[in-house]
This record gives C-alpha cells, structure tokens and sequence, in this order.
C-alpha cells in the first residue's frame, strides 16, 4: 500500500517565534489526524532545531527544503545531510521549481542532492512539473519525463517521495483541475520502477480543494505551500476528508 504524505513547504517564512506559536494553534488538530498520514513540516533551516524539540513525540516529521551533496566544505549558504540528521529532520524537499527558476538549480545538481540525502538516510521529496509556457505548447508530459529520466540516475525510489507541482498553479491559486494532476501522476507513475513512491499533487492547494485532490486513485498527498503558513488551514489539509 502507498503511503500517504502531507508536507507543508514554509519557504522563506517564520521567524522561531512565529514556528512556535503555528505548532500551539496546530497540534492539538493532530488528535484527528489518522496514524497512517505522514505529516511533515519543511521549516526554514533556523527553525527546524527548535521545531525539533517542541514536536514532544508527535507524528508530525521534519523536513528542510534543500541539502548540498557534500557532507562538508567551503560551500557557503549550503546546508549538508549530516548538520540535518543530527537535529532530527527526516524528509528534505529536492528541485523545488523556486530552486530550479531562482538559484540554478539543475537536473545535474538535483540528482547529486536526491542521492547525498539517500546516502544520510534522509527521505528526498522531489518536484517536477511543467511551466505555463511548456503546457501550452503541448510539452507537460515530454518535460517530466526528461526530469525523471535525468533526476532519478542512481536514486533509490524505495526512499523517496515525488511532487507533481505544475508551476503555473504555484502560490497562484490557480489550481490544476484534480483530474488532470491525477493523470499527470499516473503517467509519472509508469515511469518508476518502484510503482509504490507516494506521489503528491502541490500548487495552490486550500482546504477547498483538498478533499477531491485526494480523492483522486493517483494521489497520495500534497505538497503545501501559502495553506501550510497557518495552523487551521494546514489542520484542514491533514484531516482531509
Ligand atoms: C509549494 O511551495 O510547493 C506550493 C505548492 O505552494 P502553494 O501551495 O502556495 O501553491
């Protein structure tokens, strides 16, 4: 059976202070949540230590949003595995679309973090998806298998999660129709050799939407962004009908 994930990406958002007054407002909503559900919170790297500590033997998993892949050196601004196993973090997000538009991320360098990450014993949570730009032109499906093909060289696929995040639909609220990530991801599926990788739809996923994203056969979580910053939408989110 596929495993369920619901990961909230809080990108460059909340200050320690801010991270410690979501979890008051969102923990008690975890009471709801069933067991199977993994709920993972991918904080900024200045939050995750005390997040760590505050998470009082919960469910919830932490993730960071990027690892270099080397274990130290003159890298300055990377994070490396070892500085995130040692605090506690589980899942670690790999070739967000803001890394690969803003930062140069590339199918090269996000192949060397997915395996780094493996190597650590950290659960890569990899993201493909198309621009606007590349739907219209008809190229969705090309595009994703070509990151695929090029970001899963060498990579585990028992241990990783993948985020089918449609570019066009992140942080505008322009959300993909349920049916069309559903089909999207079973196509992503056929191309993995490990048929059982959860696979998350992300891209402007609300408390509106959740229940038919995950009503979908494909779907087996969701990536969330803006939904994830307060206590009582993510709540909604993770106790999804
Ligand atoms: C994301 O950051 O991966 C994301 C999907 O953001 P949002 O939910 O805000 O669209």
């Amino acid at each position: 059976m596929r495993k369920i994930v619901i990961a909230g990406n809080w990108k460059m958002f909340k200050t320690q202070a801010e991270s410690l007054e979501f979890l008051q407002g969102f923990m008690p909503s975890l009471e709801q949540t069933p067991e199977a559900r993994e709920v993972v919170l991918c904080a900024p790297f200045t939050a995750l230590s005390l997040i760590s500590k505050n998470l009082h033997g919960s469910l919830v998993q932490l993730g960071a949003q990027n690892v270099h892949w080397e274990e130290q050196g003159a890298y300055t601004g990377e994070i490396a595995a070892p500085m995130l196993t040692e605090i506690g973090v589980r899942y670690v997000i790999v070739g967000h679309s803001e890394r690969r538009q803003f930062f140069g991320e590339t199918d090269e360098t996000v192949n060397k973090r997915l395996k780094a990450a493996q190597a650590h014993g950290l659960t890569p949570i990899l993201c493909v998806g198309e621009t606007k730009q590349q739907r219209d032109a008809g190229e969705t499906e090309a595009l994703i298998a070509m990151q695929l093909e090029k970001d899963l060289v060498g990579v585990d696929q028992h241990n990783l999660v993948i985020a089918y995040e449609p570019v066009w639909a992140i942080g505008t609220g322009d959300t993909c129709e349920a049916s069309e990530a559903n089909r999207v991801i079973g196509l992503i599926r056929t191309q993995l050799s490990f048929p059982d990788v959860p696979i998350q739809y992300g891209g402007s996923v609300k408390p509106n939407n959740i229940d038919e994203i995950m009503a979908q056969a494909e779907i087996d979580g969701a990536l969330v962004g803006g939904a994830s910053l307060e206590p009582s939408s993510f709540a909604r989110i993770v106790n999804y009908q």
